[in-house]
């Protein structure tokens, strides 16, 4: 690995900037999970899910690092994001909403080239009212729900959606969607059973493509994959089926730095609460990261951070602004003031931290605050 690269290079460059820890992003790894993605989708081509950020890690710099790859589609889920992200991107590029628009967001959406996803008849008919008074054919994709219940046009609504679009063509469909609930879990009925619903689906709406697979839905095979896949966690090397191993390549390192160190005897209290109590002589580091940065509070006495490849536990509760450390396992001085430990990395993937934290890989992601100095590669 290159790890050693940035391993070297980043506590200057994190301290330099006056921030106490450094969060990079490796876009080139992320490409190659966009690749990997494609391939096993492909001929059915890899839209990327830059929702929330992309999930954290800057939906700009993730968006305009996969067009550079050749992806021409991108999920948003607010249409403020689609606003936000639309003038970085070069028109070629097509930008969905998949809450879809709340009334009176229309004409803004038409206005800026976004497409929304449509999720009920009500959208329907507000976005084919717009495209009558603006006199021109409007882009839109449609959802079914298939079993979810969250979003997306429900069955006994299909009918009055077939009957809409038959008795006007003021709506052009980029395709019909659905989501599955289940994906990750590849031996859950569930997907079996949103398959099914989703074949019915396309057989009361011939002639439309077919969008089915996030992440998971891709590895779930070809059946899945419809015309277009929307992967998210997997392109940001998140693990997208349980209980396998990851194929996916980390894109996130995050390393903080130690702000005092200290030896404490037996039966000293560490944290608020006094929660933990040494068991013995204990060293301790307190490093600059806590929940406001994305080290969720329920890692408190249960997960840990790593320094040259040695596993050291937290210890007591996790802070809004720091997280203490035991460092015993490290030999005496090996560690000090302005060291930079590895809270995401060569020796703990995103997954193993959610893990610990009793939480999901994209909650992880998703909290990375920004005080941290961020670099993209
Ligand atoms: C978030 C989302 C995705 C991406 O899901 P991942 O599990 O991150 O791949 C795809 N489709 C829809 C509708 C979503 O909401």
């Amino acid at each position: 690995m290159d790890g050693s690269i940035v391993n070297s290079r980043a506590p200057k460059l994190a301290i330099d900037s006056g921030a106490c820890g450094s969060l990079t992003i490796d876009l080139a790894a992320l490409c190659r999970n966009y690749d990997k993605l494609a391939t096993i989708v492909a001929p059915a081509r890899t839209a990327a899910v830059v929702k929330a950020d992309a999930y954290g890690l800057g939906a700009a710099q993730v968006s305009k690092a996969l067009y550079g790859r050749g992806c021409r589609y991108f999920f948003v889920a607010h249409f403020i994001e689609a606003l936000r992200l639309r003038p970085q991107l070069s028109g070629d590029a097509t930008i969905f909403v998949l809450n879809g628009l709340l009334p009176g967001n229309e004409a803004a959406c038409a206005d800026g080239g976004i497409v929304p996803v449509i999720n009920s008849l009500d959208q329907l008919q507000q976005w084919s009212d717009l495209a009558r008074s603006l006199q021109r054919r409007l882009p839109a994709v449609l959802q079914f729900d298939t079993g979810m219940s969250r979003l997306g046009i429900p069955p006994e609504d299909r009918g009055a959606v077939a009957t809409h679009l038959r008795a006007s063509d003021a709506i052009d469909i980029f395709f019909v969607m659905s989501h599955l609930a289940s994906a990750d879990d590849v031996g859950n009925s569930q997907n079996a059973d949103q398959l099914a619903e989703m074949r019915r689906v396309a057989a009361e709406f011939p002639g439309y493509d077919v969008s089915f697979a996030n992440s998971g839905g891709i590895f779930l095979g070809g059946d899945f994959h419809g015309v277009m896949a929307r992967p998210g966690i997997a392109l940001y090397g998140g693990a997208a089926t349980s209980g396998v191993a990851n194929p996916m390549e980390a894109v996130v390192r995050l390393e903080v730095a130690v702000v005092q160190t200290r030896t404490v005897p037996e039966g000293a209290r560490v944290g608020y609460g006094g929660a933990h109590v040494t068991k013995g002589r204990t060293r301790l580091a307190t490093i600059a990261a806590g929940y406001a940065d994305g080290l969720p509070r329920s890692l408190s006495d249960r997960g840990a951070v790593y320094y040259n490849g040695i596993r050291l536990p937290i210890v007591g509760r996790v802070s809004m602004d720091s997280t203490t450390i035991d460092i015993s396992a490290l030999s005496e001085g090996a560690l000090s003031f302005g060291s930079m430990v590895e809270v995401l990395g060569d020796h703990q993937t995103v997954d193993d931290l959610a893990r610990d934290a009793r939480l999901i890989s994209y909650e992880i992601l998703t909290s990375l605050g920004h005080r941290f100095h961020r670099q993209y590669r």
